[in-house]
């Protein structure tokens, strides 16, 4: 495959790390994004241990974890910051995602892979073993493959698959938001109210932290954003915990807090069509509950490679890539809408199913890909 001209639609989490792991199988890379900045602010990620296993694997779990901070414990806290419970967790990272952009697309680059902003695909032309693509701005060339990964708004997904995988509302929307990390914030930690409210803390570095809270409705929420800062700070008013206190003191812009609503979708197998193939969040956003969905579009990246280079031919390599991912994927996405779910039903109700769920699932994800 050595030579084959690669075109990557999305440098975030998954299209960066194909870059990286596609140059080095000496493909010729392409990877361009719509944004014409790497991002710069954002939430954290949790990089699980299939995660940074996977990241090994490339050379990156050592920039990841200088970056971030390692920790593999698992807290529960009451309302107003008493540790009830300590649990072992496994070993993972949490990092600023912007650090985490930072150091795939400094890898990809490194690696061969010619990364350029600000572009995307305007048009695409299938001619057998070749896509024709046209950018904005009117340049013209032709690729073997064009990897999607695009995100879970994919608009490449919809022009080449059709609008049967089309995002749906989770049922829960997400507040975010980083603060300097209180002592206690050495693994994942979670403080719950009687009422059954849960917001989550964990380490993005020795320094910093990253705190959310899910909301369930019906309905997508809509707020206001311009007053996303007294809105988060009204919805955990009850929690009393010095930790959770000291951080919303500091929140005094609507630009500190990142809202979303939960979308969600997993497209049926295959991931491919003709010589276009589909790649994390374009072919499979879970809810963030088993915190794997960057680490899917992570696996995906590394198991394309290794399809492209032990077959004989493209088409070979795609269908081999579809039977190694979709079964994982489905597996992580069921269990990640599972919990979402006993979350909206009953959360205390369901506390003890959910762990059993989350602690079966990590064990599936150590499992070798
Ligand atoms: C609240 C929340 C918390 C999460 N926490 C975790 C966690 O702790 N651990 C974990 O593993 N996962 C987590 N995830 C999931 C993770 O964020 C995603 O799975 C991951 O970002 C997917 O990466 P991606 O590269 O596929 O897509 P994205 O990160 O969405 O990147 C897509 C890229 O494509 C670009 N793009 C979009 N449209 C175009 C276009 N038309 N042309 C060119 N480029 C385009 C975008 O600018 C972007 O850079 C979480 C998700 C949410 C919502």
């Amino acid at each position: 495959m050595k030579g084959k001209r690669v075109l990557i639609v999305g440098t975030g989490i998954g299209g960066a790390t194909a870059a990286i792991t596609l140059a080095r199988q000496g493909l010729n890379v392409h990877c361009i994004d719509i944004k014409p900045e790497r991002p710069t602010a954002g939430a954290g990620i949790c990089l699980l241990h299939n995660t940074m296993r996977a990241l090994e694997g490339i050379g990156l779990a050592k920039p990841c974890l200088e970056s971030g901070m390692p920790f593999a414990v698992f807290k529960e806290f009451d309302d107003a910051g008493h540790l009830l419970h300590t649990h072992p967790a496994p070993p993972s990272c949490g990092i600023r995602r912007p650090e985490l952009a930072r150091i795939l697309e400094t890898a990809a680059q490194e690696s061969g892979a010619v990364l350029e902003k600000g572009v995307t695909v305007q048009d695409l032309t299938e001619r057998g073993e070749r896509v024709d693509v046209e950018f904005s701005g009117g340049r013209q060339a032709s690729y073997d493959l064009i990897v999607v990964a695009d995100g879970v708004y994919s608009g490449l997904r919809k022009r080449v698959f059709g609008t049967g995988s089309e995002p749906r509302f989770a049922g829960q929307s997400v507040w975010r938001f980083n603060a300097p990390r209180p002592a206690e914030a050495d693994g994942f930690c979670l403080y719950r109210t009687a009422a059954g409210k849960v917001l989550g803390i964990f380490p993005t570095s020795q320094e910093s932290c990253y705190m959310f809270y899910l909301e369930s409705s019906r309905e997508p929420l809509r707020i206001a954003e311009d007053r996303s800062h007294v809105l988060i700070r009204e919805r955990l008013a009850e929690f009393d915990a010095p930790a959770i206190r000291d951080a919303l003191d500091r929140i005094t812009e609507p630009s500190q807090v990142i809202f979303r609503p939960l979308d969600i979708t997993l497209v049926p197998a295959p991931w491919h069509r003709g010589r276009v193939v589909l790649l994390g969040d374009a072919a499979h956003a879970p809810t963030p509950q088993m915190t794997s969905g960057a680490g899917m579009a992570v696996e995906d990246a590394v198991v394309l490679a290794e399809c492209l280079a032990s077959s004989n031919s493209v088409d070979e390599a795609l269908a081999g890539y579809d039977s190694r991912r979709f079964s994982r994927v489905k597996r992580i996405y069921d269990a990640s809408l599972q919990l979402c779910l006993n979350e909206q039903e009953d959360p205390a109700g369901n506390k003890d199913r959910s762990a059993a769920l989350l602690l079966e699932t990590y064990r599936y994800l150590g499992e070798s890909i």
